[in-house]
């Protein structure tokens, strides 16, 4: 379906939990998340029919997100049969990596081709700050179980935070010289109430590009991304840059939070609720949700905080 703004709206956004297995500083509260009932979240079954009506409006794309989706039950079986909707051409996933050597061969066997990691470091001891109580070896354990599994495309992503990962941007676009991988780095957004940075941490894409001087400019794959590549390298870096230079005039996603909300934009407060809905009310609420998507996610800086009126974890980022 085309928005009010003339944008094709083809990639739907699925968090299937709010909860997760680590902590990240920027992504959510070290408490966690006061646990909803169960009767408020969107039923596997609900979940599915919200599908068929995406699809029904031209949805093509899946991403299945959180909070961290392998810590939900039924994943495997929400891809298996989400990737079987008709129109359904792609189901992705993206991961903290933590429980991937159980699931890695079952999500590629449901159907998954696709699937972002997230890394923000490769030093143990920072990895256990930046996450609050994770293990870098159960990334590692997690990544290697994913190749081992023959993804067709595998990504990893960081989180850019100034005066914590900038020194390493070289030792982690090393990987895609080490391994068959895109390494993308992702601006960071102020979101709700993560724990505050001050504005240092908040750094432009552009720094990534200054400490590569070797990467040269690789053809766009249609994402939001600007592709880079540097020599001898097996994948591309990617710059993603919500806050710097935002891409809201190509954003051709919406999402769907884990208690049944439509989002059309990730930075607004506007919800479409499906929990509950028939087939036909669930797609008259996606429609109106694209086409009262706004034009863009307004200012984001230390100042201007996301008024998402969720936290990362409670959207799907
Ligand atoms: N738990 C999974 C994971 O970490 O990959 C999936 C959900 S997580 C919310 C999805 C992505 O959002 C991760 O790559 C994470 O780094 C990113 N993210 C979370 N909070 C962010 C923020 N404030 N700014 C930019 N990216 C953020
Ligand atoms: Fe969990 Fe992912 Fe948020 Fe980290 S970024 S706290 S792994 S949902």
């Amino acid at each position: 379906m085309i928005d009010a703004f003339g944008r094709s709206i083809t990639y739907l956004r699925i968090s299937v939990t709010e909860l997760c297995n680590l902590r990240c500083r920027y992504c959510m509260p070290e408490e966690g998340v006061c646990k909803k009932s169960h009767a408020d979240m969107l039923t596997e079954d609900e979940l599915i029919l919200a599908v068929e009506a995406a699809a029904a409006l031209g949805i093509t794309k899946l991403r299945i997100t959180g909070g961290e989706p392998l810590v939900k039950k039924n994943v495997v079986s929400i891809c298996r049969r989400a990737s079987k909707v008709p129109g359904i051409k792609e189901v992705c996933l993206t991961t903290n990596g933590v429980l991937l050597p159980e699931l890695a061969k079952p999500l590629h066997d449901a159907g998954v081709r696709r699937l972002n990691l997230s890394l923000d470091t490769l030093n143990p001891e920072k990895y256990a700050y930046i996450t609050r109580n994770g293990q870098l070896s159960d990334f590692w354990k997690g990544f290697h179980a994913a190749m081992d599994a023959g993804f067709e495309k595998i990504k990893i992503n960081a989180v850019l935070v100034g005066g914590f990962n900038d020194d390493e941007i070289e030792a982690l676009a090393e990987l895609t010289r080490k391994y068959p991988v895109d390494m993308r780095f992702i601006e960071m957004m102020p979101m709700c109430d993560s724990e505050d940075f001050d504005s240092s941490a908040y750094i432009p894409y552009t720094r990534v590009l200054e400490k590569l001087p070797d990467a040269v400019p690789a053809q766009p794959d249609g994402g939001v991304a600007k592709l880079y590549h540097l020599p001898g390298a097996q994948g591309n870096i990617g710059l993603i840059s919500p806050v710097s230079a935002h891409f809201c005039a190509d954003c051709n996603r919406i999402r769907l939070t884990a208690d049944g909300k439509v989002k059309p934009c990730l930075h607004s407060d506007a919800e479409y609720s499906l929990k509950g809905l028939s087939f036909d009310g669930m797609r008259e609420q996606l429609e109106k949700a694209i086409w009262n998507k706004p034009a863009w996610h307004g200012d984001l800086d230390v100042r201007h905080r996301s008024r998402a009126g969720r936290n990362m974890n409670q959207i799907g980022g």
